[in-house]
């Protein structure tokens, strides 16, 4: 049977385009519904027992992590939401058992996975009941402030948005009455945009997941039709290759153009990171401790920071007082509680910026922490997204 390319079958490393065979998923999904349809094929052939992913709430603006059982369900989680900053490892590793009692199949962009990988190390995910469907992350956008931006930049009620895209450099909406799209560094430039840590981020293709998809390398006639799959493991191989057997998918070798300009986007998103470690890091470097002392002053100890950090992750013993870097018995005094978490986490924060994202007091501590851990690499390893941990 030719089904990839001419070639029977699929191995670890190869590239294709694909796309749903499913109708209703085609219709809500970002590009050629693929990862939906892994999903959905994975539920119903129980190769899993449960599905976690991300689906659209309210608005736009809202992107709630959800547990599915039934493969019914999995077309509500189709289609990319750009201003869900939520990280789903912590959820896993506290919620459900770090998938230790059963097989979860799930969405992961780059920090979801990194925050699995380090949470694995620690024994509180089992990393072998898990299959990893990756999506591509060229960053995303605060919800809160992504209204701020809509109302301000594109002169547009919020509220009457009812789609958002990331397209060839821009942030693209459509509300009732028209569509607009501007400039990611013209949002930039003007403090919008993505989020401080996403434009320092560095793992933009999650070739540690099973299956890295996404919609760079999409070119000619299948161009927003399809899903461009990177295969990245054995189990990831065997997935694409049986819901493409099965009929659930249909796939055709990717463009070698279309290859080509997915290896120069990525090198280029690489480039504007380290333009913005370099911008954010130098500005800091200045006075580091001097600055840490200043913005942490402003702390009131809620501890959200450490609550969905996917590396801290003793935040439970943390709350009940028994962690080092709360002492019982004593509101910790400033700036040492911040410090003794830089410290806990210096070697591991995946800059997922969680803690950044949930400080009600805006303290721009994943900005801390990644420059530390950053800093740290230059003389340790493994680097920042390139955990021991292989497929
Ligand atoms: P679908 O079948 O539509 O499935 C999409 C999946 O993504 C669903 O499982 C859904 O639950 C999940 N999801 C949606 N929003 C989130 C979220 N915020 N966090 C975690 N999971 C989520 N591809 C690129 O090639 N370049 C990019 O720069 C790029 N940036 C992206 C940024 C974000 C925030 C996201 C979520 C995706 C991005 N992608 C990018 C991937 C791309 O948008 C598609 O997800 C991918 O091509 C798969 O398309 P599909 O039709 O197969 O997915
Ligand atoms: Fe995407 Fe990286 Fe931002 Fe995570 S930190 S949302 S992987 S750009
Ligand atoms: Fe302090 Fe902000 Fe952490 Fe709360 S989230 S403990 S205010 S730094």
């Amino acid at each position: 049977m030719a089904l990839f390319g001419g070639k029977p079958s699929v191995q670890k490393g190869e590239m294709v385009y694909a796309w749903t065979t499913d109708s209703e998923i085609a219709k809500r999904a970002e590009c050629g519904g693929a990862v939906t349809t892994f999903l959905k094929y994975a539920l119903e052939n129980k190769i899993v027992d449960a599905v976690l992913a991300v689906k659209r709430g309210q608005d736009i603006y809202d992107a709630v992590p959800t547990l599915v059982t039934d493969p019914k369900e999995l077309k509500n989680t189709a289609g990319s939401l750009h201003c869900g900053t939520l990280l789903l490892s912590k959820i896993l590793a506290k919620q459900l058992k770090g998938a230790k009692d059963r097989k979860i199949a799930m969405t992961v962009k780059g920090c979801d996975l990194m925050g699995i990988l380090e949470l694995a190390k620690r024994d509180a995910i089992k990393r072998d009941n898990l299959l990893l469907i990756g999506v591509n992350c060229g960053g995303t956008v605060s919800p809160i402030k992504a209204m701020k931006m809509i109302e301000e930049v594109y002169q547009v009620d919020p509220m009457k948005v009812h789609k958002e895209e990331i397209d060839k450099g821009q942030f693209i909406i459509e509300f009732e009455g028209g569509q607009k799209g501007i400039s990611m560094d013209e949002l930039e430039e003007k403090g919008f945009g993505r989020r401080t840590n996403c434009r320092r981020c560095e793992y933009k293709v999650p070739r540690q997941a099973d299956l890295a998809c996404g919609n760079w390398g999409v070119i000619g006639e299948k161009a927003g039709k399809a899903t461009f799959v990177e295969v990245c493991s054995d189990k990831g191989a065997d997935l694409l290759r049986r819901a493409v057997k099965a009929g659930a998918l249909a796939t055709e070798a990717a463009n070698p153009k279309g290859i080509e300009l997915r290896q120069k986007v990525e090198g280029a998103m690489l480039k504007l990171g380290e333009k913005w470690r370099r911008k954010d890091f130098g500005a800091l470097k200045a006075d580091l401790w001097g600055t840490i002392g200043r913005e942490t002053a402003r702390c009131i100890k809620c501890y959200s920071c450490i609550e969905n950090c996917p590396v801290c992750f003793m935040a439970a013993d943390t709350l009940k007082g028994k962690s080092f870097m709360v002492q019982p018995g004593e509101v910790p005094p400033n700036p040492m509680f911040h410090l003794r978490r830089f410290a806990h986490i210096s070697d591991t924060c995946v800059n997922c910026g969680q803690c950044e994202e949930l400080c009600p007091m805006d303290i721009p501590l994943a900005l801390f922490s990644h420059a530390i851990r950053v800093e740290g690499d230059t003389a340790f390893e493994p680097k920042l997204g390139k955990s021991a941990y292989t497929n």
